[in-house]
């Protein structure tokens, strides 16, 4: 079995916003699609980690914006690499407007937002995949849509010359981050993006 064939699979990129009482939150997913056209439909999965899942578990509402190729890697590191139990993400944040359903959606570096309401919750031990009858939705530019492989060959900052001759260093290759030591620890977790150790990539000067 080849497990880079999961490699193959595309995906997109967007914020995923809720709201909770006064406090709102977003983070970045690649996991969300329509599922049915009639009606509209559409899934998103969202780590239990995420502040926005439990939002979303509780109000049952959330905006998905789409992400394009506009976006910069700043729009990453704002909602991607921080987290919302510590940081206010709208604190100061004016690249976004409320919908309807009084969501925030963002309006730089997106082409599109889509309001869900949730239909149907599935435990997938360490996400949830919410199923989402589709409330509101517009198209907000006609920039094309990042994908996941997008984000990886444009948008995310190529890292200087890591490795000295000789020394080995590990490369994050989500956000970039260098770990400096011949080896990985296994329980090893990006200080920047929060992604584990298989996400890593071995540099040889
Ligand atoms: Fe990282």
């Amino acid at each position: 079995m080849n497990e880079k064939a999961m490699f193959q699979l595309t995906y997109g990129l967007f914020v995923l916003t809720a709201k909770d009482g006064e406090k709102d939150n977003g983070c970045i997913i690649n996991t969300a699609g329509q599922v049915t056209a009639v009606p509209n439909r559409i899934s998103i999965t969202v780590s239990k980690e995420n502040l926005t899942h439990d939002m979303i578990k509780k109000s049952g509402k959330f905006n998905l914006s789409v992400i394009s190729q506009r976006a910069d890697f700043e729009l990453f590191k704002h909602f991607g690499f921080q987290s919302g139990r510590t940081a206010d993400k709208f604190a100061g944040y004016d690249a976004c407007r409320r919908s309807g359903n009084g969501l925030y959606y963002i309006t730089e570096g997106t082409n599109a937002y889509i309001s869900g309401s949730v239909e149907q919750t599935i435990d997938l031990d360490t996400h949830t995949m919410f199923i989402a009858s589709v409330e509101d939705m517009d198209v907000l530019t006609d920039d094309l849509s990042a994908t996941y492989a997008y984000y990886h060959s444009s948008i995310k900052p190529k890292p200087e010359k890591p490795a000295e001759q000789g020394k080995t260093v590990w490369r994050c290759t989500i956000c970039g981050y260098i770990y400096e030591g011949e080896e990985l620890p296994e329980d090893f977790v990006c200080p920047v993006c929060k992604h584990p150790a298989s996400d890593f990539e071995k540099v040889t000067g």
